[in-house]
Formats: C-alpha cells, sequence, structure tokens
C-alpha cells in the first residue's frame, strides 16, 4: 500500500533504525503503526517545556512537573519498613526539595555527587507542606548545558505496553528524528501552492512536520500547529465542496419548473398566516434549487416552533404543481400522525391527497394504499420509515422531506434515492436539532444548507428558571394556578437505558405524590412511558391532545414533535440527567400557543460543574443555536455526532471547538480556488492537485482493502 508518496515513508516500521521485528510488532498492536511514514504522522498530544526553570518557592500544586536546579547537599539510604528508599537534598535559589528514589537505590546512591549542581525534573509530590519528587530525571548542569539547545519536549501517548517495551515518549522522540535523518522535501512534497502560504503565513510542510514533533520554542510549535490545522482542514473541504459540485453535474434531479395553480392558490387563500422573513428565503433557496434539473440535497435547519413544517408543505405543493408525488417521513408514529393530520387541514379543499403509511397500517388498508401510492392517485405519502421500505412504490416520486434528522441515517437517505427509477428525487431534511456551524460545515460539507433563524412573531420567550428540591411546595401552588387559567402541564422523567428500572420508580414515585396533591375529578392526569403498549401509549396522548387531562406526566418519549399547543408548563425532574439538546427540544414542546409559557429545571442540590452549566445555558438563552455551540463546547464534537458519521471525518490535531477560525478560513479559500478553477488545471494550483491525486489513490487502496 502506497499511502505517501515517498519509498521510504512507506516501508514496514520494522526497518526504522532503533525498531526491529519485536517493537514493530508492538508499535502495530498498540498504535496502528505499520510503516515508518505512520509513526511520523502521529504527533505529540502535550509538551514538556524545558526551556524554563521553576523556583522551589513557587512550586504549589500537588502533580506539578516541574524543572529546577540547585545542589545536591546531602542523601541517605533510609531503611524503612518494607524497602530501602534514597532520599537526597537540593538546594536551589529559593529553598529545597527532597529527592527520593524506591527503585535503582543502589545504583542511584553510587551516581549522585554531594556538592555538584544538578538539574532535576520530575512531578511534584506535596505531602503535609513538604515538597518532595520521586523518581526525577536528574543530570548534572554542566552536562545539560553543554547539550544545548534547550526546547520543549514532546510528549506522545502512551500505553503499558509501550512503556514496558521501552517506547515511552523519549525513546519516541528519538525514533521521530532517526525518520527526520532519513527523509527531505522529496519524501513529503509541499502540497500548499506559494500563493496561499503566504497569504495566510503558514510555514512549509516539512518545516511544520520537523516543529511538531521537535519545537525549540513555543513560537515554532504554534506555527507548525497552525500549518497542520489547515491543511487539515483545507483538504476536507476540498473534498466536500468537489463531491458536491460532482454530484450536481452527475445526479439528475426533476426540474421542477413551473409554480402553478396549487402552490398558488394555497398561497393565496388557504396560507393562515404571512410567512416569516427567514421562512420566505429559506423557500426562495429551495424554489431555485427544485427548478434546476439538479437533484436537491438540501439540510433545513430551524429552531423548534420556526414553522420548518410550512416550508416542507409548501414544497410539496411545488412537486404538485410539476406532476410529481412527495414523501414526508418523521421518526416516530406520533409525530407522523400529526404532521398528517395537519397537512389535512392546511389542504381542505384543495383536491389534493394525503395518505398515511406506518407499520400499524395493515392487511387490506394496506393494499388498497400502496396499489393508489403505485398509480398516481395520492400526492402525498406521510409516515414512518415504513415508506421507504421496499414493497412501497411510487408512480413518480419527485420530492422526498425527512423531518427530524438526526434519527436517520445516510443509508436510509439513499434508500429514498432509490424510489424513483427515472430521475432522483429531491431530498430536504429538516433538524429542529441545530447544529453548530463547524460541525455542519465538516459533517454536512457536502450539503446545501438553509437556516430559518426567526421566529413567527407574537411568540412569548418561554420563562425558565432552576429549582430545587424546597421549591416542590410552591411548584405544586403554581401548577394550579397554571390549570386554574385552563393550561396544561408536562412533568419529564429522565430516561437512560440502564437505569430504566430506577426510572421507572421515579416517575411511579412523583405520579404517586402528585396523586395525592391533584385529586380527581377537579384533576386529570396521564402517564406516558416506555413500557406501555403502543396502544395505550397512543390512548394517554390522545387524552392530553384532547384537554382531558391536564398533566402529562411521562418520560422523554413525548421528546420529538408532539404539539399541544394549550401546554404552557414544562417541568423537568433531576434535570441534571438530560443533555442539553434533549432539554431544548423537551422545552420546545411548550411556546406553542399564544400564552405566556414556563419551563422549570428541577435537580437535586449536588450538581456536577458540567451539569451546572448546563442547567445555567438553559435558563440564559432559548436560542437553539446558542445552545447547540454551549454542547459542542461541553461534550466535544465526537459525541455529538455519533460515531455513525464521525468515521468519515478523521482529524488528527483539529479540534472543532476551537479551531473554528481556522475552519472557516479553510472553507473560504477552499470555495474560492474552486469557483476560479474548478479542475485545478491553473499552474499555480498544481501543487493542490497533486495532492488531491495522491488522496485519492490513498482511498482507493484502502476501498480494495476493506
Ligand atoms: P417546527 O419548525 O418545529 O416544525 P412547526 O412547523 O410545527 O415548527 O410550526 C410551529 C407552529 O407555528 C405551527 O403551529 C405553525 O402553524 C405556526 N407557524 C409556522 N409559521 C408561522 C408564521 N409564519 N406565522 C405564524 N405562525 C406560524
Ligand atoms: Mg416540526
Amino acid at each position: 500500500m502506497n499511502k505517501y508518496q515517498s519509498t521510504y515513508l512507506n516501508s514496514s516500521i520494522e526497518y526504522l533504525k532503533g525498531v526491529g521485528p519485536a517493537r514493530a510488532d508492538i508499535l502495530k498492536k498498540e498504535l496502528n503503526v505499520f510503516t515508518i511514514g505512520d509513526l511520523l504522522f502521529i504527533y505529540p498530544f502535550r509538551y514538556v517545556d524545558k526551556t524554563q526553570f521553576h523556583l522551589i518557592k513557587d512550586i504549589s500544586d500537588d502533580g506539578e512537573v516541574v524543572q529546577i536546579k540547585g545542589k545536591l547537599i546531602s542523601y541517605e539510604l533510609i531503611k524503612g519498613k518494607k524497602q530501602k528508599r534514597l532520599s537526597a537534598l537540593l538546594k536551589g535559589s529559593s529553598g529545597f526539595i527532597e529527592l527520593v528514589w524506591f527503585r535503582g537505590v543502589k545504583w542511584m546512591a553510587d551516581a549522585l555527587k554531594e556538592g555538584a549542581d544538578y538539574v532535576v525534573f520530575g512531578r511534584v509530590n506535596i505531602y503535609a507542606g513538604k515538597k518532595s519528587i520521586p523518581h526525577p530525571e536528574i543530570e548534572l548542569l554542566a552536562e545539560a548545558n553543554a547539550k544545548k539547545p534547550k526546547k520543549l519536549d514532546a510528549v506522545y501517548h502512551s500505553t503499558e505496553k509501550l512503556n514496558a517495551r521501552g517506547l515511552e515518549s523519549k525513546a519516541r522522540r528519538k525514533l521521530v528524528r532517526n525518520i527526520f535523518e532519513k527523509i527531505s522535501e522529496r519524501d513529503l512534497p509541499e502540497n500548499l501552492p506559494d500563493y496561499l502560504r503566504t497569504k495566510i503565513k503558514l510555514c512549509p510542510r516539512l518545516q511544520a512536520l520537523q516543529w511538531i514533533h521537535f519545537p525549540e520554542n513555543a513560537q515554532q510549535q504554534q506555527a507548525a500547529e497552525d500549518r497542520i490545522k489547515f491543511e487539515e482542514l483545507f483538504y476536507l473541504q476540498m473534498r466536500l465542496i468537489r463531491s458536491n459540485k460532482l454530484r450536481k453535474q452527475i445526479i439528475k434531479g426533476p426540474a421542477f419548473s413551473q409554480i402553478g395553480e396549487y402552490f398558488n392558490r394555497f398561497y393565496k387563500e388557504k396560507l393562515p398566516f404571512e410567512l416569516t422573513g427567514a421562512q420566505k428565503r429559506v423557500l426562495k433557496e429551495i424554489r431555485a434549487d427544485l427548478g434546476k434539473g439538479v437533484q436537491m440535497n438540501r439540510l433545513l435547519q430551524g429552531d423548534v416552533g420556526s414553522g420548518k413544517t410550512m416550508v416542507g408543505l409548501l414544497s410539496m405543493l411545488i412537486a404538485k404543481d410539476n406532476n410529481y408525488q412527495s414523501a414526508m417521513m418523521a421518526p416516530t408514529e406520533i409525530l407522523a400522525q400529526q404532521h398528517y393530520q395537519s397537512l389535512q387541514e392546511y389542504l381542505e379543499g384543495l383536491n389534493i391527497r394525503v395518505a398515511f403509511l406506518s407499520g400499524s397500517v395493515k392487511g387490506k388498508k394496506r393494499k388498497v394504499l400502496l396499489e393508489s401510492l403505485k398509480n398516481g392517485e395520492i400526492d402525498i405519502l406521510v409516515g414512518t420509515h415504513a415508506l421507504i421500505e421496499n414493497p412501497v412504490i411510487f408512480k413518480n416520486l419527485g420530492l422526498a422531506i425527512i423531518d427530524e434528522q438526526h434519527r436517520f441515517g445516510v443509508a436510509q437517505r439513499s434508500k429514498l434515492y432509490l424510489k424513483n427509477d427515472r430521475v432522483t428525487p429531491h431530498i430536504l431534511v429538516m433538524t429542529a436539532t441545530p447544529i453548530p456551524r463547524t460541525l455542519a460545515m465538516t459533517y454536512y460539507g457536502d450539503l446545501d444548507v438553509s437556516v430559518i433563524d426567526e421566529m413567527p412573531p407574537g411568540r412569548k420567550e418561554i420563562k425558565t428558571v432552576h429549582k430545587r428540591e424546597n421549591y416542590r411546595p410552591k411548584l405544586w401552588e403554581f401548577m394550579k394556578s397554571e390549570i386554574a387559567k385552563g393550561r396544561q402541564i408536562y412533568i419529564v422523567y429522565p430516561l437512560i437505558e440502564e437505569s430504566a428500572k430506577l426510572d421507572l420508580q421515579n416517575l411511579t414515585d412523583g405520579y404517586e405524590q402528585l396523586l395525592g396533591f391533584f385529586t380527581r375529578p377537579t384533576y386529570q392526569m396521564s402517564v406516558l412511558h416506555g413500557r406501555m403498549k403502543p396502544a395505550d401509549k397512543d390512548a394517554e396522548m390522545e387524552r392530553f391532545v384532547q384537554g382531558k387531562t391536564q398533566i402529562m406526566v411521562a418520560t422523554t418519549v413525548i421528546e420529538v414533535g408532539v404539539n399541544v399547543p394549550n401546554a404552557s408548563v414544562m417541568i423537568i425532574e433531576n434535570t441534571e440527567r438530560f443533555g442539553l439538546s434533549q432539554l431544548h427540544q423537551l422545552r420546545g414542546r411548550v411556546g406553542r400557543g399564544a400564552e405566556q409559557s414556563f419551563c422549570i429545571l428541577m435537580s437535586s442540590n449536588k450538581l456536577s460543574k458540567e451539569g451546572r452549566e448546563r442547567i445555567a445555558t438553559m435558563v440564559r438563552t432559548n436560542n437553539g443555536f446558542e445552545i447547540a455551540e454551549a454542547d459542542l463546547r461541553l461534550r466535544g464534537a465526537g459525541d455529538i455526532m455519533g460515531t455513525r458519521q464521525s468515521g468519515s471525518v478523521d482529524f488528527n490535531l483539529v479540534n472543532l471547538v476551537t479551531d473554528t477560525q481556522i475552519l472557516e478560513v479553510a472553507r473560504d479559500l477552499a470555495i474560492k480556488i474552486l469557483d476560479k478553477d474548478p479542475q485545478l488545471q491553473q499552474e499555480f494550483n498544481k501543487n493542490i492537485k497533486h495532492h488531491i491525486l495522491h488522496l485519492n489513490r490513498v482511498r482507493k487502496d484502502w476501498a480494495m482493502i476493506s
């Protein structure tokens, strides 16, 4: 496999000076290092600064790693109960510190020279105010001075097996040094054009690699990091943007060339409100896509309640105007039902046939439905993932809308592509879980993204507060006063798989406590949790939707999509156990009507720092994008996107939380370069072209292996 453009870097790690078969084996197993190049591209995760000396008097933290200079005053072997130890006293310019050894005691005692000046490096142990350094690295000052220059020492991730084989950081640095003795720019050709490097002040490639492993100072280390991060992000963006452009060249979509009767009549006569500016803008973006004859792949992000459904509906009317069918897919039966009902209401009197399909539609009914779908008697099919299954055949599917994207995988999306064998249907993916810009640019960088960043007018901000157990009596009073005004209330308990039993117990206890206070027949309550039969769940939900019950006690099964405009209070129990995006989704269940809504976050008194920050974020803002950004900072990109998507994005050094700016610059430049020179034919872009060709070759190699 030729992963690198260099015979030397492609050769087996075993042949690197200092490795050999046994160590090669460990490196393969522990670090996936097969070739010499692989080792070169494992970067340090931190550095030890050996350019600085600490003063003994300044040392204050247990566990601090320090380097100090001092004179060895004395040392003695001390017999403890179990073992001997060697204790030495070092005098610095500002105090004393003890050095201790428990292993290799005798050898060390022979080596130490009383009265000599030493450089000592190690982790400080502070016990009862007394400072010591167990097993320090120690070197005569004279020898250390002779070894200039001082530098930052790279520290690599290690494992016990690596350490046992003498492959800890110090040894690894030596191996990497051996690589640098053998390579030149021929092995690692510059892959960014000069004009680009000059423009954003990036150091050359080989230089960056040298400095990332062996920086002499912080500036070099920073320069190396900047350059390598830029390169990672730039080539990822190049790939995403090129594949988006390419897809548009290759994949034809139905051309919805006209806006006709259905759209216009609905818009003029039926639309119950004026669209917000954001809805109009997004609709324009979608319309432009639909008319081009190129398949649309668009992600529509908009906070809960921002009015995505209407945008979806208007798009489906354009499909109808061009004699195409549409599908709208939702992740749960309840949500799909709600879409079905609201679409039917909106479209009443327009002679558009809407049908519903889920696993629960069976027998004759299903047969008839599938038949009329195939005949083209159905214009819009709403349903769960049941509608991407094989027996579902459309006459002429032109547009598929997926609501709540995060529950659908890429594989399911591509099943939709196949639902029309003449032309690939347009895809509109709608999500209410805003994805931070950096993640959208990285994980969905090959999709087009629209954002509804404005709420319909007249919405009152949901008032959010954080309360603890002692507030409970007041909480009940508050609930009663809201119910007296005719409002409905959700109370949500966490549900985590591992502790499902305990969670159910919490919910049941809470419910029983409420029963004593909210007595029938004045008060009616619904209960909803995952252990109930689907039919019972639906019945309970239905009672609440119809206003027959005022309080809904539930687990997170109500998280997605349900719409009860009369519900104005969301109480969340054990808030600290919910993730931010889940809390935001839950809060979005209220504030859907005209009334002032409230979200009360109940928590225990003891909160972790992260738990506290999550709750504080919820109290501070209602803005889904801000919440998503906070979530990204707290959890990191990997946890948010999950393993499903992270396979395609593989960073060595980049951190999507902190490297936003580099990402923006890299994407911007990639777009500009590809706009001006789509085929990368210009002489000044030849480095980029060569590198992409190389990357493509590598990826093909990988494909053949797997
Ligand atoms: P979401 O983006 O969460 O799917 P919905 O499409 O369910 O939001 O819309 C939420 C509510 O706002 C619905 O009751 C819908 O009728 C209403 N709505 C949507 N757009 C507007 C608008 N421009 N003006 C007023 N109300 C609107
Ligand atoms: Mg919705």
